[in-house]
């Protein structure tokens, strides 16, 4: 796919060359960043606040497929999936570094697209790029992104701390991602036997933008203060529902009972879900990838948040012993299991 005549070796830059190129646009937007590229290591400073670190490692072949994500849409990607897990601890992401191994099968246009995402991404989120590194690969494309956050200290919000009797709170919707994933697949397949097919895919167009153009929850820690609400647990949607739960409920020590009929869907959700013949509870449970957040908050605050239309209470904690569990819409209790994607597997 990248076998055009504008495709400069990276070896005309050398290692240096190349990443000069790649962060020449990228300006420091924090007065936290010291030093950023260009020295051995980068320098930090937030003073009174936590520092928060998480990383990601994107593998082509197993989290991405070149064939239809574009590398602008997948360096902005790649960004958004770790900045999520920062706002996953009730913190702001404040710097980046991105590290790729790359083939000689990406020339130098394909990184700029790559890095014109990233760049995107910086800019939006006012976080700063202040290093990585960059290296050569036998055959696919590596990316590694680290985010770094702040918290004030007691403000970040963990996994492990939800409590028994609270709500259980989704942001936005789910299932739209992965129904965007199998569009894309479907898509994948016709092109192999029919190159001249055109694909309609406007009445798709929300489920291919999370899919492809998912954005963190920056906006959720400013909501939550501003009703005066502090969660007791808090997770990121990025396996499927069903395993996030899992892993409030196995840190807290607690069980949860989860109603079916609560859970937010997306109308354009349903409707695709018919059409795949896919049950849209299972899609919401076990798809991955929206990037949404889910916590737990005391009953006390429920009056606070019924009236926001960005969160929805899906269910309540109980004691362990009750299990993990979701009360259909015919009232029948089942157990949860994490049937998220389990990258290990196929
Ligand atoms: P070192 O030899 O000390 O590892 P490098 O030559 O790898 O240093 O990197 C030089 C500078 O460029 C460092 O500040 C590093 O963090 C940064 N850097 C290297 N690769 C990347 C990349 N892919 N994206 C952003 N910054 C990078
Ligand atoms: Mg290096």
């Amino acid at each position: 796919m990248f076998e055009n005549k504008d495709k400069t070796p990276l070896s005309e830059l050398g290692e240096f060359g190349l990443i000069d190129h790649l962060t020449q646009h990228f300006k420091p937007q924090r007065s936290s960043s010291i030093k950023s590229i260009g020295d051995d290591a980068a320098i930090l400073d937030f003073k009174e606040n936590q520092t928060l670190v998480s990383t990601d490692l994107l593998i082509e072949g197993v989290h991405f497929d070149l064939s239809y994500v574009p590398l602008k849409h997948l360096g902005y990607k790649a960004v958004m999936v770790n900045l999520s897990d920062i706002y996953a601890m009730n913190a702001e992401p404040t710097q980046i570094t991105v590290s790729i191994a790359v083939s000689n099968r990406f020339g130098l246009e394909a990184l700029e697209e790559l890095y014109k995402g990233i760049h995107l991404a910086c800019k939006k989120y006012k976080v700063d790029l202040i290093g990585g590194d960059t290296t050569s690969s036998q055959t696919g494309l590596i990316i590694s992104v680290t985010a770094i956050g702040k918290a004030a200290h007691g403000k970040a919000i963990k996994r492990d701390t939800a409590n028994e009797g609270d709500l259980v709170v989704v942001t936005g919707d789910i299932g739209a991602a992965y129904l965007g994933l199998q569009i894309l697949e479907r898509e994948k397949a016709v092109f192999k036997v029919n190159p001249n097919s055109q694909p309609d895919l406007d009445s798709y167009s929300y489920l291919l933008e999370r899919q492809l153009k998912p954005e963190a929850r920056n906006d959720i820690k400013m909501l939550l203060e501003a009703l005066e609400v502090h969660p007791t647990s808090m997770i990121d949607i990025s396996d499927g529902l069903s395993s996030e739960i899992l892993h409030i409920c196995k840190q807290s020590c607690k069980g949860v009972y989860i109603y079916e009929d609560k859970i937010p869907l997306d109308p354009s959700v349903i409707a695709t879900c018919e059409e795949f013949k896919l049950d849209s509870t299972t899609v919401a449970l076990s798809g991955g990838e929206d990037y949404e957040l889910l916590f737990t908050i005391k009953q006390e605050d429920y009056p606070k948040i019924k009236a926001n239309p960005n969160l929805t209470v899906i269910g309540h904690m109980a004691p362990e012993n009750e299990g993990v569990h979701l009360i259909t819409r015919a009232g029948t209790k089942i157990g949860l299991k994490a049937q998220g994607w389990n990258h290990m597997e196929s």
